[in-house]
């Protein structure tokens, strides 16, 4: 199973943390050495125990030009510290498995164009760099909004990038994420896609209410809503919530929720098989992501369901991601080799976690079999 390999995840020794640490610019010259030490361990044992404190610090370091100073005027600085930081913690927990790939890729990570995940694309390279990923790409949630910068940062740091998204779809009536990857493009035609299937899901989805709660006898209007629309800018998805409030209809998030639910109202999005022809008519290959993670949220993928979307053109089978067991990732090997499938790997990385297998580089795939794959498409 592909887990971080020794060395990439040994302790990193205190000494070396020290100077990562951010202190106040005055506090540098002014205190004894003893003191000064003093003074970093305050930081360092929140760290130790947790990993999200120490992200919190480097994002408040980032604002304050001063301590910026202190860490040497080097916007690489805090990049070195959002990867070395963790490892203390995280070496306590990793099973430090080889890897049994010659070149690691990490197929599936989320950028801060996903509405959901914090890592600019340049953190995502560095911290990949230093992790000697050979390749990586970036598969925000239903947009190709960092693949241009994916394309401007991978020659800087010499890491292959393969561009991506994932899109949200559906089978059997149950949410799926579909990865797709493009070796050229995406092609326009994947915009009109998602503007025609994914984006408007919010605004087709508050029509659907609107008309329930007509039904329902409520004084609410489509001109009011338009009007809603309008204050609160782009941002569809608040703005039912924000008029329901406004009018009485509902008091709070909760009741809104609990309306919403009791409507039975819901707009299901394009189903794999619709998804997996857009992302090829787009000049891709599509597979089916995390399709053992078992959330009751998302569809989980058994072997018949993989063999029915392999007849409708999927390529391949996400098999190593961080929520899969060791006994479900072999059984996906098995069944993405019968099938003739590709198999890819990543960590799914959204947010800095303290599990090593949501960091990047922490969960991937084999780069020689997916170049492989893709070449002879
Ligand atoms: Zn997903
Ligand atoms: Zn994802």
């Amino acid at each position: 199973m592909p887990r971080p390999e020794p060395g990439l995840w040994a302790p990193v020794p205190a000494p070396a943390l020290f100077q990562y640490l951010p202190m106040p610019t005055g506090a540098r010259q002014e205190l004894m050495p003893g003191c000064r030490n003093r003074l970093k361990m305050a930081f360092v044992f929140p760290i130790l125990v947790f990993p999200d404190f120490m992200v919190l610090l480097i994002r408040v370091s980032l604002l304050g030009p001063g301590l910026q100073r202190t860490l040497h005027g080097s916007h690489q600085m805090h990049l070195v510290a959002l990867f070395i930081l963790p490892q203390l913690h995280f070496s306590r927990n990793t099973k430090n498995k080889e890897s049994k790939f010659m070149r690691r890729a990490d197929l599936h990570v989320h950028t801060h164009a996903s509405s959901d995940a914090s890592f600019s694309p340049e953190e995502v390279f560095s911290i990949a760099k230093a992790r000697g990923l050979s390749a990586l790409t970036f598969s925000d949630h239903d947009t190709t909004d960092s693949i241009a910068e994916g394309r401007r940062l991978a020659p800087i740091y010499e890491v292959d990038f393969l561009p991506g998204i994932e899109i949200t779809s559906s089978w059997c009536e149950i949410p799926a994420h579909v990865l797709c990857f493009f070796k050229d493009g995406p092609l326009p035609s994947l915009q009109e896609f998602l503007a025609a299937k994914i984006w408007s899901v919010g605004k087709q989805f508050n029509l659907a209410m609107l008309d329930y709660l007509q039904g329902q006898g409520k004084d609410v209007t489509l001109a009011e809503y338009d009007a809603e629309v309008e204050i609160q800018e782009e941002s569809e998805s608040t703005a039912l919530y924000h008029l329901l409030v406004k009018k009485g209809i509902v008091s709070d998030q909760k009741s809104f929720t609990a309306m919403r639910e009791a409507s039975g109202v819901r707009i299901l999005r394009p189903p794999v098989p619709e998804v997996i022809k857009a992302c090829h008519e787009a000049g891709g290959i599509a597979v089916i992501a995390h399709p053992g993670h078992d959330t009751g949220v998302v569809f989980t993928f058994d072997e018949e369901n993989i063999a029915d979307l392999a007849a409708e053109g999927l390529n391949g089978v996400e098999v190593f991601h961080p929520a899969h067991t060791d006994a479900q990732e072999e059984e996906y090997v098995r069944i993405s080799d019968s099938l003739g499938l590709v198999k890819t790997g990543g960590s799914d990385m959204h947010i800095p976690r303290p599990e090593p297998q949501k960091m990047v580089g922490g969960t991937y795939g084999d780069w020689d079999e997916i170049v492989e794959y893709i070449e002879k498409k």
